[in-house]
C-alpha cells in the first residue's frame, strides 16, 4: 500500500488547522463522543458493543477468565465506574457486586440490571430458596431481549444518535435470529434420549429450556462452594441413574471435583465451555460463545 506522501500529511495538518477547532475532525469535540460504558462481564460488554456500534466505548470491570459470581472489584474498577456514563450489569445475584463498587466511587450514572422484570420471561430457581437463577443470557431470545434494554439506555444516553443505535441493535438482533435457529439445528443432531447432561455450576437452566435439553445435575450450588461428600455420592447416583455422558464445567474453574465424578461414573469431562465469560479468540464475543458451547455439547452428546 502507498504511504501518504510527506507533502499531502503536511497539507492534511494546515487544512486541519485552519479550520479551527469549531470545525474539528475529532468526534469529541463537535458533541458526538462516543457513550463510555462500563459492564461486570465481558458477555455483556460484546452485546454493549455490538447494538451501540460506534457509539459506545465498552470496558468490562470482570477480565476474561476471571469468575463474575465472586468478584472482587480493584481500585481500577471504581476509577472506571466512576467515569461511565451508563453502566451494565446482569442482576439476579449474578454481579450485585456492583452496586457497593458505584457507591464506593460515589457514582450517580444510570445503572441497567439486564435481566430483571423481562417481560415474558418466566425466570427458573436459582441456588437458594426464594432466589432466581441469573444466566438468562445462555438462551438467545433472552440475550434479544438485553439488546432491546441496552438500545433503550444507549438512546437516552445519546438522543442525538436514536437512529444509529436503533439501525445497529436491529442488525444485531437480526444476527441473534440466525444465531437461534442454527443452535436448534444443530441440537436436533443429538439423539432424543442423550439430550441431557451435568454442569459444574448451574448456567445453563435457560439454555435447556429453550433448547429441549435437560440439566440432571449440577456439581457445586453456587461458584465458591464445595459440595459436601453427601451431595458428591447423590450426584454420582443421579449421574448413574440417568445415563448422562458428559459434565461440562467452564474455562474459569478448577475441574478436581468434576475429574474425580467423571472417574467414578465413567462420564466424560468437557472442561471448556463458556457462559458467565468471554475466552480469546476463537470464543470472543457472545456469538461465538453460543457456538463453541454448542458445538462442544453436540460433539460430547451425540
Ligand atoms: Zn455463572
Amino acid at each position: 500500500m502507498a504511504r501518504p506522501s510527506a507533502l499531502l500529511v503536511a497539507l492534511l495538518i494546515a487544512l486541519v488547522g485552519a479550520c479551527g477547532p469549531s470545525a474539528s475532525l475529532s468526534p469529541t469535540q463537535d458533541g458526538s463522543a462516543p457513550i463510555r460504558v462500563v459492564t461486570t462481564s465481558t458477555v455483556f460488554a460484546d452485546l454493549v458493543r455490538k447494538t451501540g456500534g460506534d457509539r459506545v466505548i465498552v470496558t468490562s470491570l470482570v477480565p476474561p477468565g476471571s469468575d463474575v459470581h465472586t468478584y472482587q472489584a480493584t481500585p481500577d474498577d471504581l476509577r472506571a465506574a466512576s467515569e461511565a456514563q451508563l453502566l451494565v450489569m446482569n442482576g439476579l445475584g449474578l454481579d450485585d457486586w456492583l452496586e457497593e463498587t458505584l457507591r464506593a466511587a460515589s457514582s450517580d450514572a444510570p445503572v441497567v440490571k439486564l435481566a430483571e422484570n423481562l417481560e415474558g420471561v418466566e425466570l427458573l430457581p436459582g441456588e437458594e430458596r426464594g432466589e432466581q437463577n441469573p444466566h438468562l443470557w445462555m438462551d438467545v431470545a433472552n440475550a434479544q431481549l438485553y439488546v432491546t434494554r441496552i438500545a433503550e439506555a444507549l438512546k437516552t444516553a445519546d438522543p442525538a444518535h436514536v437512529a444509529d443505535i436503533e439501525a445497529s441493535a436491529a442488525a444485531y438482533s437480526a444476527r441473534l435470529t440466525e444465531l437461534d435457529g442454527w443452535v436448534r439445528e444443530q441440537l436436533a443432531t443429538i439423539p432424543e434420549s442423550q439430550r441431557k447432561f451435568v454442569m459444574f455450576h448451574d448456567a445453563l437452566p435457560y439454555f435447556a429450556r429453550a433448547y429441549g435439553l435437560t440439566v440432571v445435575g449440577v456439581a457445586v450450588e453456587a461458584p465458591g462452594q464445595d459440595p459436601s461428600a453427601g451431595e458428591i455420592a447423590a450426584l454420582i447416583d443421579v449421574i448413574r441413574a440417568s445415563g448422562v455422558k458428559a459434565i461440562f464445567s467452564e474455562d474459569q474453574f478448577p475441574t478436581a471435583l468434576i475429574d474425580q465424578i467423571a472417574r467414578e461414573t465413567g462420564a466424560t469431562v468437557v472442561a471448556d465451555l463458556y457462559d458467565d465469560s468471554l475466552g480469546d479468540d476463537p470464543v470472543a464475543s457472545y456469538e461465538a460463545l453460543i457456538r463453541w458451547d454448542v458445538a462442544k455439547l453436540v460433539e460430547a452428546l451425540r
